[in-house]
């Protein structure tokens, strides 16, 4: 069955989702458990992805940044994305280069070991070989920004709240590819595709997994396979997708949790043993312990491991806290892009790799009142309720959460007290 629908423009799913101070896919208002939406995100204001720190500072290409990577996008935001032009000409860029699945963009064996080259030369960031079809190289925009994957919307190069804001976001991402790959096989399952026939093509496959990658993405007769009758329509399918995601939006977390997710473990066992000898330091020796039986976890208990990561980020414990030995505040004087682009904040936090040191292991800028606020830990003070209730504190609007920030990326570090 064809579905005829075409949405409102106006759509909220074919929109970015604000949450906080960062953007996420618009579907994620559905997909995505309703309590996510309620949650305090991290700012990370760090990442400033279009003055981006790492390719002004350290070697990352400028044009792609950190999208030096071949995302996993389910078939459902592709086709939610294709209902633009600029989203239906990036899917054909997509298809050119053979990344195309019915489950969405996928990348064949040859450049997840061209992935693992990159990550074993320590070429990330700088690749030359594993650049993303999404990326529009005019202006070094995201083709698929409302419709990115859970681990492009999630990834962060720096955190706001340290390990504990890493954990956080492994969790929401881990939480979003779960959802991903449950909806995107529910989708084809809905489209009436045969979903055992592909699943064991892949396993058919299992034995020539060194052969099925072109330079680009899957060689065209392993597409011929996969694809089976939907070959010559696999915009349609993605489409299809797209619309069946839209139509039952209001029912996706429960469908999400209740569809059995398929795969050919055999397939899978083979693409990591097939690693070539000089990569397999990248390879985690857990991902060779999955089998037929393995269960995936469901998407509701993964979200209970979020929310306590979450309650992690805000905590303020208990103790007497002071600046850290690494840690310098200067006044932002706009000598480089960075400080120019932040010349609305007159002082910049330098930390430097340990106490004594002066090679720099990150800084962030922030205003007079965030530089009013960290005064307060100048001689070290405790955290207390006179320090909630501080007029400094309270003029900052979120100093509670600032606080927060400044421990868990150890600008505040505790102190003994004899
Ligand atoms: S996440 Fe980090 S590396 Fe990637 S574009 Fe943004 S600032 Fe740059
Ligand atoms: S989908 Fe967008 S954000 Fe993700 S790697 Fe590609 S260009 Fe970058």
């Amino acid at each position: 069955m064809v579905r005829s629908s075409v949405l409102d423009p106006n759509d909220p799913i074919l929109h970015p989702l604000r949450l906080g101070a960062n953007q996420f896919p618009g579907a994620w208002a559905y997909t995505m458990p309703k309590e996510l939406r309620g949650l305090k995100m991290p700012d990370e204001r760090r990442a400033t992805c279009m003055n981006c720190p790492k390719s002004c500072y350290e070697d990352y290409r400028a044009d792609y940044r950190c999208c030096t990577y071949h995302p996993r996008i389910p078939n459902y935001l592709l086709g939610l994305n294709a209902l633009s032009p600029a989203g239906d000409a990036a899917l054909d860029a997509v298809m050119a280069r053979g990344l195309l699945l019915p489950e969405g963009m996928h990348h064949a064996p040859g450049q997840w070991y061209d992935y693992l080259d990159d990550l074993e030369n320590e070429e990330f960031g700088r690749s030359t070989k594993v650049l993303c079809p999404m990326l529009d190289e005019s202006n070094g925009y995201c083709r698929a920004h409302a419709f990115r994957n859970s681990v492009c919307s999630t990834f962060f190069c720096l955190k706001d709240h340290g390990a504990a804001g890493d954990e956080f976001w492994s969790q929401v991402q881990t939480l979003g590819t779960q959802v991903e790959m449950s909806l995107s096989q529910w989708a084809l399952h809905m489209v009436g595709f045969d979903l055992d026939r592909y699943y064991q093509t892949f396993t058919d496959l299992s034995s020539e997994v060194r052969n099925v990658s072109s330079v680009s993405g899957w060689k065209d007769y392993v597409l011929g396979r996969l694809w089976g009758n939907w070959k010559g329509r696999e915009k349609e399918l993605m489409r299809e997708c797209g619309l069946l995601a839209s139509e039952h939006r209001d029912d996706l977390w429960e469908i999400a949790n209740s569809f059995e997710i398929k795969e050919s473990a055999k397939f899978n066992i083979s693409m990591i043993t097939s690693v070539p000898d000089h990569l397999k330091n990248q390879i985690d020796e857990e991902d060779l312990e999955e089998d037929e039986d393995s269960e995936a976890a469901k998407p509701r208990d993964i979200w209970k491991q979020a929310t306590k990561a979450y309650e992690k980020l805000w905590d303020l414990p208990e103790g007497h806290y002071a600046l850290s030995g690494r840690v310098e505040i200067v006044p932002n004087h706009g000598i480089d892009k960075e400080a120019l682009y932040h010349h609305d904040k007159p002082y910049s936090i330098r930390v430097y790799t340990r106490k004594g040191s002066r090679t720099l292991d990150w800084r962030m800028f922030i205003d007079e009142q965030e530089f009013q606020l960290l005064q307060l830990f100048r001689e070290g003070r405790t955290m207390d309720w006179t320090l909630l209730l501080h007029p400094t504190l309270k003029a900052l609007g979120r100093g509670k959460e600032f606080v927060a920030e400044m421990l868990k990326s150890k600008v505040l570090v505790r102190e003994a007290l004899h």
